[in-house]
C-alpha cells in the first residue's frame, strides 16, 4: 500500500454536499463523474496530498443508497493506492481477506479498483485503487 488515496463519503444530495465540502476544505470540487456500473455520481476534492470522494446513489437499490439506509450519511470507505492491484489482491487473498470482486474493475477518477469486505477489516470497507496508465 502506497498511501491513503481518498476517503469516500456517502451523501444524499451531491449538490449540497459539494457546497459544504468546498467551504470545509477551502477549495471546490475538481471533478464530478458518474459511474453507471456502480450506480453512483462521485465528486472529488483535493485535500493536500489526499482526496475526498463524495458519493450519491443514482438508484434506490444501489450500494450507496443501501449504506445510507443502514447507517445514514458518513464515511463509506477508505481507499489505498497500490502499485499493482493484481499482486495486492493476490496477497490479501492469501492472507485470508474476503474481496468483493474477483477482478479489478474500472472505478471513478481513472482507477482500477477492488473492495475488501468490511467483515475482513473490522467493519471498514477498504478500497484498493491503481491509477490506469
Ligand atoms: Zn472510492
Amino acid at each position: 500500500m502506497i498511501r491513503i488515496e481518498h476517503i469516500g463519503i456517502a451523501v444524499k444530495d451531491i449538490h449540497s454536499a459539494e457546497e459544504l465540502y468546498a467551504k470545509l476544505l477551502g477549495s471546490p470540487s475538481y471533478k464530478r463523474e458518474e459511474v453507471p456500473s456502480e450506480g453512483v455520481i462521485t465528486s472529488f476534492f483535493q485535500a493536500g496530498p489526499n482526496k475526498i470522494e463524495l458519493l450519491e446513489s443514482t438508484r434506490p437499490d444501489g450500494p450507496i443508497a443501501k449504506a445510507i439506509e443502514k447507517r445514514g450519511e458518513g464515511i463509506h470507505h477508505i481507499a489505498f493506492e497500490v502499485a499493482d492491484i493484481h499482486a495486492e489482491m493476490a496477497r490479501l487473498r492469501a492472507e485470508g481477506f474476503a474481496l468483493l470482486n474477483e477482478e479489478p474493475k474500472r472505478g471513478a477518477d481513472n482507477k482500477l479498483v477492488c473492495f475488501v469486505h468490511p467483515k475482513s477489516a473490522n467493519g471498514v470497507l477498504v478500497e484498493l485503487c491503481q491509477e490506469i496508465q
